[in-house]
């Protein structure tokens, strides 16, 4: 294999401009040629691909978002566009694609693979660490730092101003994030999408704290957990237990930045065993890490099999809010 091309896709997490990097060097030391694809798989279908040198990705490591820009695009869903990538890839010589995404960027790429030939290895970039297969995805550790930081700013008027704050956190249908955050800023209960929950016992559970002497609290919620979001979760607390509640939604602010040292540690990591795995003849697959270091695991497990949370944490953290 001699041309190697990475893209972008989905949405961007902190972390990804370092794999780029990884992925471009680690090519470039192996002497073969690497392009970068802008703009993910819209990209792809366009043509907008483009060689990358050693210097190309110079003083990207510390940078959030990613230089090679993302997009989500619905051409690339159907059988016709994904023709015209592969098409392209082979109008630019390239014979192996790196794609750094979520579990969507892996359907795609397993679809491209399947239909074309192309010999793809995703690599997991993601705030969300939702994908099965690896213990963190590329960003989530970032958003971890961010979304605990801001519940530290938050606790402080909580608790100058005895109030109960409901913080909204990233992460749709996972609670990963929220139960890291949750753990790490001290939360009094913590809402997973994973976790049935009663509006009751969360109720009796504030009250209860609040006769146990708690004058203030922080109740984390992973977006997806709760139908109608923070917003309609406040409105209850506050219609059944009578407390002024705070919501903070922390959004996108929870995406962007500097990607720790832990992220880009991981991103050199997999870009790196990414390109090594390929020039091998392995492909189909994702580069991930483990307890074991570094592992692959085929690309359908990926999406097919369900992440669990750290119920162990979970419990933990109950047990530290009495
Ligand atoms: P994030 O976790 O940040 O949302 P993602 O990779 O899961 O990242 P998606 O928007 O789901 O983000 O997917 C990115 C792109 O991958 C889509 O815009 C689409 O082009 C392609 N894609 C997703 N699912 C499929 C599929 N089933 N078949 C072909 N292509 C797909």
């Amino acid at each position: 294999m001699r041309h190697l091309a990475v893209l972008t896709s989905g949405g961007d997490a902190p972390g990804m401009n370092a794999a780029i990097r990884a992925v471009v060097r680690t090519a470039i030391y192996r002497g073969r040629t690497v392009s970068g694809v802008y703009r993910g798989y819209q990209g792809l279908i366009n043509g907008d691909i483009h060689e990358l040198g050693a210097r190309s990705v110079a003083n990207i490591i510390q940078r959030g978002g990613t230089m090679l820009r993302s997009a989500r695009s619905m051409p690339f869903m159907t059988p016709e566009g994904r023709a015209q990538a592969a098409e392209n890839l082979r109008r630019h010589g390239v014979e192996g694609l790196i794609v750094i995404g979520g579990d969507g960027s892996f359907r795609g790429a397993h679809a491209l693979s399947q239909e074309h030939g192309v010999p793809v290895i995703g690599i997991p970039g993601t705030i969300d660490n939702d994908i099965y297969g690896t213990d963190v995805t590329i960003g989530f550790n970032t958003a971890l730092n961010i979304a605990t930081e801001a519940i530290d700013r938050l606790r402080d008027t909580a608790a100058s101003h005895d109030r109960l704050f409901l913080v909204e956190v990233m992460g749709r249908h996972a609670g990963h994030i929220a139960l890291n955050v949750g753990l790490a800023g001290g939360a009094e209960a913590i809402l997973l999408p994973e976790v049935p929950h009663d509006l009751d016992e969360v109720v009796s559970s504030i009250v209860e704290a609040q006769a146990r002497g708690k004058s203030s609290s922080i109740i984390v919620v992973a977006e997806g957990a709760y139908e109608g979001g923070a917003m309609h979760l406040k409105e209850k607390i506050e219609a059944a237990c009578g407390y002024e509640v705070r919501t903070s939604i922390l959004g996108h602010m929870q995406r962007g930045g500097s990607p720790t040292t832990r992220d880009r540690v991981l991103a050199s990591r997999l870009g790196y065993a990414a390109v090594e795995a390929l020039l091998e003849g392995q492909q189909g697959v994702m580069a991930g890490v483990d307890k074991r270091g570094t592992v692959f695991v085929p690309l359908e497990d990926t999406w097919s099999k369900q992440k669990e949370i750290d119920w162990q944490l979970f419990e933990i953290a109950k047990v530290l809010a009495v």
